[in-house]
């Protein structure tokens, strides 16, 4: 049976690119900076997020931990919206490793956070207060329909935050389907952020990977915590190789991803019981949700997973399904086919 596995783009397996460019990779000790692959892959994260510096670490969890604990003393509170990734999925680090108390203010469906609620909620020396060391935005926003953030919401948070002598951070795990959509450039739309966090392992494919992107000092502090947390790899060449030919050859593609995105969401629009809002569908991630109570979602999800067709029920009754490299047009012909026969029986 030809599995269609939308449950995430982390799914995504390395190309045939990537196998050769980790078997041909110079390697060196990176604990000791001597990996020149490393090396060459942190300065070209550097030059396409247009910060100093730039850390590979082993996951986008680890990179939004060392940001945080990076920017923030312990004690010192992180605002953040309530659906973000950092709060929700990332086993609570920045409180258990750094004592980071976290603020959650409501996030919009297009990931937004009110900026005039943000500007009430940031505190200051009051000896009663956590005071406020950082703000961190999501962009794309995972929870939020894939939405991405403009460089304008950006670049008013970020006016705001430093006039308050805050950092701002951006999760972009998945940045690169936010500079596709918006066709704005990565430096542009972090122009004005501290630090920035991105993920190779999802839409472009490599096998694991992320970057964390900031100034010498910073990154000088995220390098020792990553140290300190672990997360120190001797020949990650191995792993750069394939972040090198993910940025190199496998931006440019995410678009499909997108359009597949689209014709998924256009086509269950169209499935009686089922509802989506197609407002709501930016990038590759689509979420859609029962009408009523006439179909079981857990019994589609499982009807679906004999049919090949894998993805997750968020919720009661609210499904994601995620677009990728290893989804093809064709691909969503068929899952929309199975949707239809299983969503009327
Ligand atoms: C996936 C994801 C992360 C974490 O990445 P891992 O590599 O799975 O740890 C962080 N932020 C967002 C928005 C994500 O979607």
């Amino acid at each position: 049976m030809h599995e269609i596995d939308l449950r995430s783009d982390t799914v995504t397996l390395p190309t045939a690119e990537m196998r050769k460019a980790i078997s041909e990779a110079d390697l060196g000790d990176d604990v000791f900076s001597e990996d020149p692959t490393v090396i060459k892959l942190e300065a070209e994260a550097a030059d396409l997020t247009g910060k100093e510096t730039a850390l590979l670490v082993p996951s986008g969890t680890m990179a939004n931990l060392v940001s945080v604990l990076s920017h923030c003393a312990r004690g010192q509170e992180l605002i953040l919206g309530d659906k973000a990734h950092t709060f929700l999925y990332e086993a609570g680090g920045i409180s258990a490793f750094g004592g980071v108390h976290s603020r959650q203010l409501p996030n919009k469906d297009d990931g937004t956070i009110d900026i005039d609620l943000i500007r009430a909620s940031i505190r200051g020396a009051d000896d009663h207060f956590p005071e406020t060391g950082l703000i961190s935005l999501e962009n794309t926003h995972n929870m939020c329909y894939g939405a991405p953030l403009s460089k304008a919401y950006v670049d008013e948070v970020a006016e705001l935050a430093h006039g308050k002598n805050v950092s701002i951070h951006i999760d972009g795990a998945r940045i690169f389907n936010a500079s596709v959509v918006l066709e704005t450039a990565v430096n542009e739309l972090v122009e004005n952020a501290d630090s920035v966090s991105f993920c190779m392992s999802k839409g472009l494919s490599a096998p694991v990977g992320s970057l964390v992107c900031g100034s010498e000092d910073f990154i000088h502090k995220a390098r020792r915590l990553r140290k300190g947390l672990g997360g120190g790899m001797r020949q990650a060449g191995i792993i750069a190789a394939a972040g090198l030919e993910a940025l190199n050859g496998m931006v440019d593609r995410l678009k499909e991803d997108h359009t597949n995105a689209g014709k998924l969401a256009e086509g269950i629009s169209e499935i009686p019981g089922l509802s989506i809002i197609m407002d709501n569908v930016h990038t590759n991630i689509v979420y859609f949700e029962l009408d009523n109570d006439s179909i079981n979602g857990s019994e589609l999800v499982i009807s679906m997973a004999e049919r090949g067709v894998r993805f997750f029920d968020v919720s009661t009754g609210r499904f994601r399904m995620v677009t990728h490299f290893g989804i093809t047009s064709e691909d969503i012909d068929q899952t929309l086919s199975h949707l239809k026969n299983v969503a009327a029986s």
